[in-house]
């Protein structure tokens, strides 16, 4: 098939996962023949890659999908395909009524649909991760769009579709589906072929990464993944989120602390601070536990970093409990919190059974305050590493900056005329605030007696 002249656009929301999927789906899309076009308005093939997590991200894709309908006006050929969580796993007839002008409706994660409209694929089998992963890498390669070949330092590696953890708030396990661990050796092939065209960093993902291969009794684990992936040729690093207390073993801490590709920094949610709103959050832990647990991850691993997710306003929270989460925050400093408002979303638990009864003006408030707690303790934390060498993985550069990540993944910026792409290097930190921090080269290696 020739389908060279033929270019595609995918616009992108939401999470990593996301990211991750649009790039595999881009790499289906070169397999064809496609390239890659920045601009919307000149592609034959426009993706939206949709995000439903809270109101605010279903809102942006609504906007984006209605900005296009005067594209698919001037030019009927075009081809648009809608992918993510706005379709979701269980069938799109009712999107279909509503957006009659877009041609393909596809899953989180499968490029299968689109591949199969494009080449009019009969053989096409509907959501297996077999078929996922067939399209995306074709040939066991996954294909990096010309623009970014060669330049791509960082690229994320979805390792466990789905989830099947019923956290009430959440609808991600109802649109897409089921937890689904993908084979280790599909795994290993696809770090091989990124790593092959320059890629120095993988992140693994998961919506609970820790949960890997645990459907498969007696199989390999997140922390025996770890291990075989720290020795594919030509990777230098290697990270995974997000981790969920309850699966979060001794085995995954050993493996990060033994193996030196594995990076110090973790992802693991809290969510709230207050064991009456986490058992209505059906999370599975209480308080305690989360302590405990990051108590353990810090022994395990020394000067690691770790990162936590909180969710203020949940139906029925006081304010007395909402304190429990400020104090657990004060308390615990993390390197990063990651704050959420409330949103409900229909079909869940708490959107059916539980009346979102905090005012928008109180979440903002709630929000407001750990967003400033966790400024002081960021900016404290960070300041630690003022005039300290570290390694640092440059990835671009952006506004005349170099940009780049330390193993704890606290943003770096160096000013030089260097060429630092893809290079690890050791830096000297000049500067610190709570979400970045400056550095400049250090020319001399520094010799330790
Ligand atoms: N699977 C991961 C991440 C899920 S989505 C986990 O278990 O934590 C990313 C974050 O969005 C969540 O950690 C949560 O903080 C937030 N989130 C999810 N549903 C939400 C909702 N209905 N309202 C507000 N925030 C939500």
């Amino acid at each position: 098939m020739n389908n060279l002249d033929k270019k595609y656009h995918i616009w992108t929301a939401g999470c990593q996962m996301n990211v991750a999927d649009s790039r595999r789906l881009g790499s289906s899309l070169e397999h064809l023949g496609y390239n890659f076009t920045a601009q919307a308005k000149e592609a034959d093939v426009l993706v939206l890659n949709t995000c439903v997590v809270r109101q605010s991200a279903e809102d942006k894709a609504l906007g984006f999908l209605h900005s296009i309908r005067p594209l698919k006006k001037n030019n009927p050929d075009l081809v648009i395909n809608l992918m993510g969580c706005l379709v979701g796993v269980r069938g799109s007839e009712k999107l279909q009524k509503k957006l009659p002008f877009v041609d393909v409706f596809s899953p989180p994660s499968d490029p299968g649909p689109l591949i199969a409209y494009l080449t009019q694929d009969e053989d096409y089998v509907a959501e297996t991760t077999a078929t996922q992963n067939r399209f995306a890498l074709m040939d066991g390669e996954i294909i990096i769009p010309e623009h970014e070949r060669g330049k791509l330092v960082s690229a994320f590696i979805p390792v466990v579709y789905g989830c099947s953890h019923a956290c009430t708030y959440c609808i991600i396990p109802y649109q897409r589906g089921i937890e689904r661990s993908r084979p280790l050796g599909e795994i290993v092939a696809e770090a091989r072929s990124l790593a092959e065209q320059g890629v120095k960093e993988i992140t693994l993902l998961g919506q609970i990464v820790d949960r890997y291969g645990k459907e498969v009794e007696d199989g390999p684990n997140l922390a025996d993944l770890l291990r075989i992936l720290n020795d594919v040729e030509g990777l230098e690093r290697i990270r995974f989120l997000t981790s969920h207390p309850d699966y979060f073993g001794e085995d995954i801490m050993e493996a990060v602390a033994d193996l030196p590709r594995a990076m110090p920094h973790f992802e693991v949610p809290i969510q709230a601070g207050d064991d009456k709103v986490l058992e209505n959050m059906k999370r599975g832990y209480t308080q305690a536990d989360y302590r405990k647990l990051i108590a353990l991850i810090r022994e395990k691993v020394p000067d690691c970093s770790i990162a936590t997710d909180i969710i203020v306003g949940f139906p029925g929270e006081t304010e007395e409990q909402f304190e429990q989460t400020y104090q657990l925050l004060a308390d615990l400093k993390m390197d990063v919190a990651h704050l959420a408002r409330y949103s409900p979303r229909e079909g869940t638990v708490s959107a059916r059974r539980m009346p979102d009864d905090i005012p928008d003006a109180e979440k903002r408030r709630r929000f407001h305050r750990l967003e400033a707690l966790q400024k002081t303790i960021a900016t404290e934390i960070n300041a630690r590493y003022l005039g300290e060498s570290v390694e640092v993985l440059f990835e671009e550069k952006v506004k005349g900056r170099w940009r780049g990540r330390t193993p704890t993944n606290k943003l770096v910026f160096v000013e030089t005329d260097d060429d630092l792409r893809g290079q690890i290097i050791p830096v000297r930190i000049t500067w610190t605030g709570p979400w970045s921090m400056q550095a400049s080269l250090i020319r001399k290696p520094i010799i330790s007696l």
